[in-house]
């Protein structure tokens, strides 16, 4: 049964969070309590009470052996009083390893979770409703499991799914175009649909900034493609999915050449300052996540944008949909998600206290915690491995700043950097940045202890702000050590502490390396290969992978270094 969504909706959730947190914990009990699973802890009581008291918190490996069972053919009740109908595999590029989790074909909570979100996207973005969004999504193929059940990306079974599907009525691109697996095909039809339909557009996006930076790159290298075929009425022939051909086909419609030449114009300037803002001109804002690893893409997406307002809409994972930016014209630095208490059962550990464990609605203002998911599909205190802070309250509703992945450290001695540390870094590489000819336009780093002493590296993917005719970036090696020093002053001060003092990491140094373009999309094609959704892919703040640090190896175009010791 589909759930009434309004905006009141969001006030009786978020104002009632005790007694529905209270409900669905009753529910997924009731219903999982005899599961194998469950009951070596409650002996198939649902009692709340007995739940925390003797249910383990656990992480994703301890409940793998479970999972893998399911998989390989076991009934799902050994895990879930619901049945498991699909395996979801995550990203893994912001944990490391992709992890597969169960999952029942009830949508019901996603799509109102997501339409909630649009609503609140239209109260505060006038002319939302009105208009058309283009917001680039992929779908990968599907595997199976052993035992026959389908096994892809959360987005691909979601899309994929007979249950979730409903006709997107003001979106740009058709569901054929969208669930064609072939990304490149995909991606071109999906840009040839927006460029034809480009006055309606009121809203630009991608799940993730990422993505969309990409779909930029993209742009800039197939436009005068693109304008061929608005100006001949003819999709080019390499679009050989018929069902997107086909669709795609019917938008382009009758050869335009007046708007293969307003194209063409636009996309032929020297710079591609404000593309997205020439190309759709009545966009009013640019829907893609840009918190925790993806502040990266902030500089380009407003370099690319003139500056419009970056929406991040919601904070989900594989585990569990968690919530939405009630907000959604916040600064990115200010963005807070609120959770939605109706979608699992959320638990907190308090990670910088004593590790205690607190229920959604007893979090303190200020404090870090992990969340623990309790979900539907055999999920039981399961451990997500981000780390929130509380900035407030939305009725009696925490909300959330997304702080860092709570295993990404870079060390080189024994200082644990974590992802937040390395987002401060690059805010500050950002700012140093600001009034160059350049734009940021990728980061990440690695630990190089194959020097003595250790280093880090930073790798910065830069694009000059106006295309000169060499194509060469104008590198200023002045500006490109300040850069190194005030990434390393923003630093934590026991990194500042050993670099600079206690010589036990010495002459530590920060390398900044230029990267060409382009090389951080290959980093992505890296992941993809290896399983990764395009559509829930997210840049590594952090490289581990000798092979993934070997694709930015072979691009590096120059090198600097910080030549002066941080402060302590
Ligand atoms: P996946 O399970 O592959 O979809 O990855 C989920 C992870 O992506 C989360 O656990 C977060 O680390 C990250 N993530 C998802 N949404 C956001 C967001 N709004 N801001 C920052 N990180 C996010």
């Amino acid at each position: 049964m589909s759930q009434r969504c309004d905006l009141s909706v969001l006030e009786e959730l978020t104002s009632n969070a005790k007694q529905i947190q209270d409900d669905v914990l009753t529910k997924i009990l009731k219903s999982s309590a005899n599961t194998e699973y469950l009951s070596r802890f409650l002996e198939g009581s649902s009692e709340k009470e007995l739940f925390k008291k003797n249910v383990p918190v656990v992480s994703y490996e301890d409940v793998k052996p479970y999972i893998d069972r399911i998989a390989n053919g076991e009934p799902s009740d050994i895990l879930s009083g619901e049945p498991i109908t699909a395996f979801i595999l995550s990203s893994g590029t912001s944990s490391g390893n992709q992890k597969m989790f169960p999952r029942n074909n009830n949508f019901e909570n996603i799509k109102f979770a997501a339409a909630l979100s649009s609503l609140v996207i239209s109260k505060h973005v006038h002319g939302y409703k009105q208009g058309k969004v283009m917001i680039f999504s992929f779908t990968q193929p599907l595997s199976t499991t052993p035992c026959g059940l389908p096994l892809a990306p959360a987005t691909t079974i979601l899309l994929k799914s007979k249950n979730y599907r409903s006709p997107a009525k003001n979106s740009t691109s058709p569901d054929e175009i969208i669930l064609c697996t072939d990304a490149k095909q995909s991606m071109y039809c999906q840009l040839l649909c927006g460029l034809v339909q480009r006055d309606e557009i009121v809203s630009v996006g991608a799940p993730f900034a990422s993505l969309l930076v990409q779909v930029i790159h993209f742009l800039g290298n197939y436009w005068k493609e693109l304008c061929s075929n608005i100006r001949s009425g003819h999709v080019s022939e390499w679009i050989t999915d018929l069902s997107c051909r086909d669709s795609v086909s019917m938008i382009v419609g009758e050869p335009n050449l007046e708007l293969a030449d307003l194209i063409e114009n636009e996309c032929g300037q020297e710079s591609w300052q404000g593309i997205i803002s020439r190309l759709w001109p009545k966009t009013k804002c640019i829907e893609a996540i840009v918190t925790g690893t993806m502040a990266q893409y902030i500089p380009a997406l407003e370099f690319y944008s003139n500056k419009l307002p970056l929406v991040s809409r919601t904070y989900a994972s594989s585990e569990a949909f968690f919530g939405i930016n009630v907000n959604p014209l916040s600064k990115p630095q200010h963005v807070s998600y609120t959770f939605l208490p109706n979608m699992s059962y959320f638990e907190f550990i308090d990670v910088d206290g004593d590790g205690e464990i607190v229920d959604l609605v007893n979090v303190k203002l200020g404090g870090y915690y992990e969340p623990l998911v309790t979900n539907y599909s055999g999920l039981h205190r399961c451990r997500v491995g981000d780390v929130l802070q509380v900035t407030g309250f939305y009725n009696n509703t925490p909300q959330f700043r997304f702080a860092r992945r709570k295993n990404t450290v870079l060390s080189v001695y024994v200082e644990p950097t974590t992802e937040e540390d390395l987002l401060n870094a690059l805010t500050s590489a950002t700012l140093a940045l600001e009034s160059s000819d350049l734009i940021l336009t990728g980061f990440t780093c690695y630990a190089d202890v194959s020097t003595v002493p250790g280093h880090y590296v930073f790798y910065l993917e830069l694009k000059a702000k106006v295309n000169n005719s060499t194509g060469e970036l104008p590198l200023d090696n002045k500006l490109l050590v300040e850069c190194c020093c005030v990434m390393e002053e923003s630093l934590t001060s026991i990194y500042r502490h050993f670099r600079a003092k206690d010589g036990f990491i010495g002459a530590l140094e920060i390398r900044v390396r230029i990267v060409q373009q382009g090389t951080f999309d290959s980093l992505m094609e890296f992941f993809v290969s290896r399983g990764a959704s395009i559509t829930q892919y997210k840049t590594p703040i952090c490289i581990n992978s000798v092979e993934a640090s070997r694709v930015l190896e072979d691009k590096v175009l120059a090198r600097f270094f910080s030549d002066k010791s941080p402060t302590i």
